[in-house]
């Protein structure tokens, strides 16, 4: 295979091995490769899937990278994928027109919009013009690592080489064996649908129609901004065809267990699921059938959503994980203290001269808590979070957000 000048590295003895053939994996190669290192690249697909999903935008400090790659062989073939995006057009739900705004950093010349899946086709086509090796249907399942080696399993063998660079996208083996941890989600509150699509099924749509008369014009990017929800169309003239994405509040929600599963031995299971459903009714009616969305949104604030106990906790990194301090998730850590003091307590002479110690707990913070009393008053705080994007400070835990067993309710 050819290769492109510019590209013909002076070796290092550095050997990689990059698990993933997505975006990071690709460039990883290429880039490894550009540097003189030795690279193998494990993929689990069998091949690549091609034109498939939505739209990439590689703005310009991604496509400086790029542009280095075959002294601009690669931008070649990208070019005849390429959106020709350099303006958005920006309405409200009502049609209202806001303007046209420039796309900087990531208009033509300086960023790329492409179909994901072929980005990532012709970044692997030039990978293969490198002679980068690269093997699919070939599934990494574990790793390893010494004081001189880093390796992987794949197809059963053990592999080694100087490091390993996991590239296995959002949910990577490898970060959860680096961290030892596993990724937590961070809910939003929002929900994103996105597609593809042949612009004459538009244009046979009378509403919409007029994007297609357009699109003879020029490429664009359409978006439009309602209460909570926002929706946007890129066109693509030459393959005429455009993709589009609506980004929406939830109308699901998770009640009791579905949301926070309770240790027997907290003896709030069921009471907090009662909680949930009086907080959740008290909130579809305050926000009213027109805020549905909203309702379910204030709800989770109220009951469990991530949230923080004090702001300044954000830069105090000593503290394990400062989202975590919601009222239902302090109960379910309540159940787990119960369980291990009466699991793992043994001392039963000290119990005899003691016996409070024997006293189920009984915290005012959790059994005093007027629940329906708390929703109304805190309706206004909590919607003001979620439409604002701030954080909601709740009031119904312990003041620093520690479940102790306490026995202080009336
Ligand atoms: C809706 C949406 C829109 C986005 N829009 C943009 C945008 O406009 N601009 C932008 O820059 N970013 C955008 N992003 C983000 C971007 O798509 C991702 O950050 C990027 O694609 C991640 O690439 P990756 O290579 O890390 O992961 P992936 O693309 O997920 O690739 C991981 C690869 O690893 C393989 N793999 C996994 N496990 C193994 C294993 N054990 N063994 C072997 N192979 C394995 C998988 O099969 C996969 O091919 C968007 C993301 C989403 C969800």
């Amino acid at each position: 295979m050819a290769v492109y000048a510019g590209d013909t590295p002076t070796p290092t003895g550095i050997k990689v091995i990059i698990v993933g053939l997505g975006i990071a994996g690709l460039s990883a190669a290429i880039e490894c490769h550009r540097k003189g290192h030795e690279v193998v690249v494990y993929e689990k697909l069998p091949r690549l899937k091609g034109v498939e999903g939505d739209g990439i935008t590689i703005g310009a400090n991604g496509a400086i990278v790029t542009a280095k790659w075959g002294d601009g062989a690669f931008h070649d073939m990208v070019r005849p994928l390429e959106y020709k995006t350099n303006r958005a057009k920006v309405f409200d739900y009502t049609g209202y027109a806001y303007g046209e705004f420039e796309l900087h950093g990531y208009n033509e010349g300086r960023g790329y919009t492409a179909n994901r899946g072929a980005l990532v086709s012709v970044m692997y086509e030039y990978s293969q013009t490198l002679g980068i090796k690269v093997f699919l249907d070939s599934t990494v399942t574990d790793y390893w690592e010494s004081e001189s080696e880093a390796g992987v399993v794949v197809n059963g063998e053990r592999v080694a080489a100087d490091c390993v660079i996991c590239a296995e996208g959002i949910h990577s083996p490898g970060r959860k064996i680096i961290t030892g941890q596993e990724m937590e989600l961070q809910e939003t509150g929002f929900s994103a649908t996105r597609g593809y699509l042949d612009a004459n099924i538009v244009a046979q749509d009378s509403k919409l129609s007029w994007i297609i008369d357009d699109i003879e014009t020029e490429d664009c990017i359409y978006g439009w901004l309602g209460p909570r929800v926002h929706f946007g169309i890129t066109t693509k003239k030459k393959d005429n065809e455009l993709f589009w994405y609506c980004c929406h509040q939830r109308r699901l929600i998770v009640v009791g267990d579905a949301a926070h599963a309770a240790l027997p031995s907290s003896g709030q299971g069921g009471t907090q699921a009662i909680e949930d459903a009086a907080v959740l009714a008290i909130a579809l009616e305050l926000a009213g059938k027109q805020d549905v969305p909203l309702a379910l949104a204030v709800s989770e604030k109220l009951r469990y959503s991530t949230t923080f106990l004090d702001p300044s906790w954000r830069q105090r990194s000593s503290i394990e994980n400062p989202y975590r301090y919601q009222r239902a998730r302090i109960v379910q850590q309540g159940g787990l203290a119960v369980l291990q003091f009466v699991m793992n307590h043994v001392d039963f002479e000290g119990l005899r001269k003691d016996p409070t110690m024997v006293k189920p707990p009984h915290p005012a913070w959790i059994l005093d808590h007027d629940c329906q009393e708390y929703a109304v008053r805190e309706f206004p705080a909590a919607a003001e979070a979620v439409r604002t994007g701030g954080d909601y400070v709740p009031h119904n835990i312990p003041s620093d957000g520690q479940y102790r067993m306490e026995y202080n309710s009336k």
